[in-house]
């Protein structure tokens, strides 16, 4: 064993901090972290067969088993520490130390990503930028960021959170920054802080020994933090603040900071016109006015941010009113879609740099569903990176992903295709190149393609929206957007409250609750669940057919369907002496072995053996040690009613009781498990050996507690086709049912009760959001449409989009309003509504 002595000398070109991310073994170092759900250690044998020989492992991780693993390692170099992730900071630190160019760090609540991303659109005519990929803001996001600065670079623009006490000291000696910008806080609810002042005291610490500060000072908890305390402990950081609101009385300590004062404040005022806003700065020498591309209240707030940062690094306003036009919304998202031909399409059209290939990378072969793999790149813009290092660096990361195909489409990157060549020389990569986007559009590739996973990847410029076009299955412009980020976090979460000891199972039956088995379950794979379970066989074998190959459970299989139970390794659920019988017979016959669920009525009286049956099935599994009992598990009846939690505990001991007279006669303990979603939150007695975790990974919880805890997982939404205005004595829709009391301006949208939009929504019921504004539905919904009232909704247009439910008007809402719960309202969207997933 090589253990090394600190600080840690590496010559990595990559920090991993994830074995599954791994791309380029013999230039990552890889630091083992010990999670809540993932312990790194358990990798480091995996990853040395794989040619990773830089570890760093925490001291107390280091059990004999593991010194053991690490003696079979000749030529690993290890470095002990006692905290790993504390160890990729310094590392980054040191790193960062090396580079005398200006730094720009950005915190507070929202709006860190969006400024980064403008910022260096906006700076990168003067600037070589090195920014944080997509939202990389973290205690491991933070150094990863850093570590990409360069010899190339002469600016860093890079994003700070935090999310405890304490972490701003560690991230600001890896950051460093000289500008520093506070974009605002929030009342986001956050249970390791007191409240906003401690959030915002900690946020400063970012700043402490920056030399310019810019901040928004109508967050009057920002405005007085900064210049009551942070201006007295940083005395030499000039404040740079705008506002909207005219400040008649500074709260700033004039007698300190007397007539040289470093501070500025910068009295801000728009007027919001169709499209744009006209944004007026009062700046000490003068006043100048900017048009904004934009109307809503948080894009100006961040134009300004930006505004204001261009015009100290010392642009003047014809060049600040020029690069603004450039500016375009900030989406991270990388979307998964079905597309023609039995492919899927990972659509990343905005990110073009290469941190964001990699990133989008890992996540195509993240996507198990397809084996082949195809990448379709445009020339990278703007990264910095001299042409020939930039391409071959590319062509390495590429190597490493072992796609099927690479299509490059550019001038430039079609003059380096020699680089690409060591590709071709020793793997099956085809690899094709295109000058432009309208000559491969009009090539034989594209129809090539089929039962692939394809990333397409490009800047603006090449257009690469009709590639995306040609390739997705045409929707009726309905979708419904699942944001995988959400799924993990509220899985996070539920496996935080059971703790590690306790397995989980995820019931991914209906669709997954209507937000795509397929997708949903290859994200909980990538994420290693212990178990899933569906309703009827059929949805088990399309799950294996997509690539998933977790133990399935099958809740409610029949005899026909044995067979394929068998062929794909489904595991059924038995529930009577029945399907005991026929499934005991089924095994014989073939003389083969079966994992079994047995189901045990404790209460629900839907499936499931009773007490008096218990004999009769002990018999059984005496006499056929093929079947073989993997868990025993009953049902609750109503664990999210605290009237009924006598019930519930009774239920609880019923199980236990069943549960114990069965393993006692079989002679083996098989796995126990009760706890739905509210089991879950409400029981942690009923949490035993395993969990089903059902709606709460879908966001709803029986728990206010949890509640803030998760995360809205879908958005249903669609667009206006067309708008009318209707005179007061006129009628809407079917029946005229549609009465008005009023002169009416109405949204036909594309969305009726065939999709799931619930006909009880008829005659003001339901309501839709259209730009923030509430819609009430006007007349009778139709099967494919429906009218709503936008009298009150100022520029609306017919192809705006309408939210029928997500984060500001949630299922649960909706639910209420019809006499249903949210389960419904949520699996009830039909499948003809394309699903989109997408993950930042
Ligand atoms: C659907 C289901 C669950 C999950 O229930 P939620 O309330 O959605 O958490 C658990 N167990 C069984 C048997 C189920 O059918």
């Amino acid at each position: 064993m090589n253990f090394q002595q600190l600080p840690i000398q590496t010559s990595a070109q990559y920090l991993l901090n994830d074995s599954r991310q791994l791309s380029s073994p013999q230039r990552s170092i890889f630091f083992a972290i010990k999670g809540l759900h993932h312990d790194g250690h358990q990798f480091l044998d995996d990853l040395y067969r794989k040619g990773i020989r830089e570890f760093v492992v925490e001291r107390n991780a280091l059990t004999p088993t593991l010194l053991r693993e690490l003696d079979r390692m000749p030529e690993a170099k290890i470095w002990q520490v006692e905290n790993s992730i504390l160890a990729m900071q310094e590392v980054a630190k040191r790193h960062r130390e090396q580079y005398n160019f200006p730094i720009i760090a950005i915190t507070g609540s929202n709006g860190k990503t969006v400024v980064k991303e403008w910022l260096s659109q906006l700076l990168s005519n003067r600037f070589k930028v090195v920014k944080s990929p997509k939202s990389y803001n973290s205690q491991i996001g933070v150094p990863l960021s850093v570590w990409q600065m360069n010899e190339t670079h002469n600016l860093g623009i890079f994003e700070v959170g935090i999310s405890r006490p304490e972490e701003m000291t560690n991230l600001e000696k890896v950051v460093q920054p000289q500008i520093g910008i506070f974009t605002n806080i929030g009342n986001a609810h956050n249970e390791f802080f007191e409240g906003n002042s401690q959030k915002i005291r900690e946020k400063l610490l970012l700043f402490k020994n920056a030399k310019q500060l810019i901040y928004c000072a109508d967050y009057v908890e920002i405005d007085e933090i900064i210049k009551k305390e942070f201006s007295i402990q940083n005395p030499d950081c000039e404040l740079i603040s705008w506002s909207r609101i005219a400040r008649t009385t500074g709260l700033f300590p004039v007698t300190q900071h007397g007539k040289d004062s470093r501070a500025t404040d910068i009295q801000a005022n728009w007027i919001t016109e169709y499209q744009n806003t006209k944004v007026t700065l009062n700046f000490p020498q003068q006043t100048e006015t900017f048009d904004v591309p934009f109307t809503d209240e948080a894009s100006i707030e961040n134009a300004i941010h930006c505004i204001v940062t261009l015009w100290h690094l010392g642009y003047n306003s014809v060049e600040i009113q020029a690069r603004l036009q450039i500016l375009r919304p900030v989406s991270m998202r990388l979307e998964l879609k079905q597309g023609i031909r039995n492919n899927y399409l990972i659509d990343d059209t905005y990110n073009n740099d290469l941190a964001g290939l990699n990133i989008a990378l890992n996540f195509l072969s993240q996507q198990k569903q397809r084996n082949n793999k195809v990448l379709i790149l445009s020339d990278l813009l703007e990264t910095g990176i001299p042409e020939k290092d930039l391409y071959l660096q590319i062509a390495h990361l590429i190597k490493q992903r072992h796609l099927n195909q690479f299509i490059g489409i550019g001038e430039v990157i079609f003059r380096n295709k020699s680089l690409f060549q060591s590709i071709k020389n020793n793997t099956e990569t085809q690899i094709q190149f295109f000058k432009t986007t309208v000559e491969f559009l009009e090539s034989e590739a594209l129809k090539n393609i089929q039962e692939s996973v394809i990333l397409v990847k490009g800047a603006r410029r090449f257009g690469f929206e009709s590639i995306v076009n040609r390739l997705v299955q045409k929707t009726h412009r309905t979708v419904l957007e699942i944001n995988l980020d959400a799924v993990t976090n509220n899985l996070n979460y539920f496996r935080d409250k059971i703790g590690q000891k306790t397995k989980i199972m995820v019931m991914v039956k209906a669709f997954a609750y209507g937000s795509g088995s397929t997708e949903v379950a290859n994200l909980l794979q990538f994420h290693g669940v212990d178990y899933l379970a569906v309703a009827y066989t059929d949805e088990g074998v399309s799950l294996r057919q997509n690539g998933i190959y977790l133990p399935i459970m099958v809740m409610n299989p029949s005899e026909n369907d044995f067979e394929q139970l068998v062929e794909f390794s489904l595991e059924p659920e038995i529930y009577n002496p029945k399907i005991l019988k026929q499934f005991s017979e089924y095994i014989d016959n073939r003389n083969i072995s079966s994992k079994i669920h047995l189901k045990l009525d404790t209460g629900m009286h839907r499936l499931g053996f009773e007490q008096e049956q218990l004999p009769e099935l002990i018999a059984t599994l005496q006499s056929n040690p093929n079947l073989w009992v993997s868990t025993i598990f009953s049902h609750l009846a109503a664990a999210d009613e605290d009237k009924f939690d006598d019930f519930t505990l009774h239920q609880v001991e019923e199980f236990t009781k069943m549960s114990n007279q069965i393993s006692e006669a079989i002679g083996y303990v098989p796995s126990r498990h009760l706890a739905n979603s509210a089991g879950i939150a409400r029981f942690p007695e009923a949490r035993m050996d395993m969990v089903r975790l059902g709606v709460g990974l879908y966001g709803l919880a029986a728990k206010p507690e949890d509640q803030e805890n998760l995360m809205t997982v879908g958005t249903l939404k669609t667009v206006i086709s067309q708008i009318k205005h209707i005179k007061n004595s006129d009628t809407v829709g079917y029946g005229r049912k549609g009465e008005l009391t009023r002169d009416t301006k109405t949204a036909t949208i594309a969305i009726g009760y065939a999709d799931g939009f619930d006909r009880r929504f008829s005659r003001g019921v339901g309501e839709v959001l259209i730009h923030g504004h509430r819609c009430k539905v006007v007349g009778n919904v139709c099967m494919d449409m429906t009218m709503v009232d936008v009298t009150d909704v100022p520029h609306v247009q017919e192809g705006d989009e309408v939210i029928i439910f997500g984060n500001d008007l949630t299922m649960i809402e909706l639910a209420n309003k019809i006499g249903t719960i949210a389960y419904e309202i949520l699996t009830s969207v039909s499948q003809r509504v394309k699903r989109v997933f997408y993950q930042m």
